[in-house]
């Protein structure tokens, strides 16, 4: 009876201290939560690399040194995969057909999930298609309608199959003379998921980069809210988000026909094309929008998905796991995978979500 009364006393011993010990930790994390973070260091810049308008946000002790270093990989991946900077491995490969070049191993993870992408789509998305870009030259000053017979004899120099990757040697050749690898569509997500590393090493908990259509948040804001990441307006020459979409921890990646156009006789040619026509593509989409963990896939399913267009493409989005997106069609009518259907707010009352389909 004594041994069970003082056993008895211990555990109400135990019991205060428990209690005691919860109040304390759930003070603590109040405590955490109160710390304004807003008033950490941060570091706002922009740049241009990449062939685009760069922006980065970061929020921590090391914001500067993270922007730093983020833009040089920026820079240095851009050295690596441009058509058009002479010592790139893209531009030496495009030089040297039939030949194995050495390439680094940025270039060589990218071409080869360039490729996957190829066989996924049966050729719609190909990184072969340099040749039919530089033919069309959208974005540029020598921009212009091609004449049927260039398009014919172009699109014969487009074909992914005939790309042979040595992974021992990380090495890489085109088989036919005048064909071209061009990486516009895809190099940009990979870039966005290596300044994401470089973020998460430096124990950064709140950041946001965007390379022309694609961003990639990490984190909450900084006031621990979602990111309200903007949906640009389609429609040519409207600047501005027509929607937003709150996340965390996700990239948020864009393909539209209105970034690089040019019109001739009322007709808009824009800079995705269609390798099996040679044109630019054409369906009802005007923009798609990826929603997932990693920009290097959504960079390549946003263009893949607006050549496949709305059927094809929304079926590509929800076969694919982890991946929600919005694809927008010439009506301004949405249409929403099923994971993000309460996510997507508009800010346009033009656009309506399309409930009907999907
Ligand atoms: P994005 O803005 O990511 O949709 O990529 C568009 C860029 O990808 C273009 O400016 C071209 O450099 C390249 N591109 C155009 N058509 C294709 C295609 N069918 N497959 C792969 N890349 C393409
Ligand atoms: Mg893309």
């Amino acid at each position: 009876m004594k041994y069970l009364l003082k056993n008895k006393k211990n555990i109400i011993w135990l019991i205060f201290f428990v209690i005691i010990i919860v109040i304390f930790t759930s003070c603590q994390q109040q405590n955490d939560e109160n710390i304004d973070l807003s008033k950490l260091p941060q570091e706002n810049r922009t740049t241009f690399a990449m062939n685009t308008l760069i922006k980065m946000k970061a929020y921590g002790e090391n914001a500067e040194e993270v922007v730093d270093k983020s833009f040089a990989r920026l820079n240095e991946i851009e050295d690596e995969m441009s058509k058009t900077v002479k010592s790139s491995d893209i531009y030496k490969i495009n030089q040297n057909p039939q030949q194995f070049i050495k390439v680094d191993n940025d270039t060589f993870t990218v071409i080869k999930k360039a490729l996957e992408y190829a066989e996924l789509t049966d050729g719609k998305f190909d990184p072969t298609i340099g040749s039919l870009v530089d033919l069309w030259g959208i974005g540029t000053e020598k921009a212009r309608v091609p004449s049927e017979e260039e398009i014919i004899k172009t699109k014969k120099l487009v074909n992914y199959q005939w790309v042979r990757l040595d992974k021992n040697e990380k090495s890489v050749k085109i088989l036919k003379p005048g064909m071209k690898l061009d990486l516009g569509a895809i190099a940009k997500g990979y870039a966005a998921d290596e300044v994401r590393n470089i973020i998460q090493g430096y124990n950064i908990d709140s950041a946001y980069i965007s390379l022309g259509g694609n961003v990639s948040v990490v984190g909450n804001k900084p006031d621990g809210s979602n990111w309200n990441v903007g949906i640009q307006d389609p429609r040519l020459n409207k600047a501005g988000a027509m929607a937003s979409i709150g996340v965390k921890n996700k990239t948020i990646v864009t393909s539209g026909n209105y970034e690089r156009y040019f019109k001739e006789n009322g007709n808009i040619y824009h800079h995705i094309i269609n390798p099996i026509s040679g044109y630019p593509a054409r369906s009802d989409v005007i923009g798609v929008t990826i929603v997932t963990l990693d920009s290097f896939d959504a960079d390549a399913l946003s263009t893949s998905v607006f050549i496949l267009g709305l059927t094809e493409g929304m079926e590509l989005i929800e076969n694919t796991e982890g991946v929600e997106g919005i694809i927008i069609n010439k009506d301004l009518e949405l249409f929403l995978s099923s994971g993000i259907k309460d996510k997507v707010q508009i800010l346009d009352s033009e656009f309506e979500i399309n409930k009907s389909k999907f």
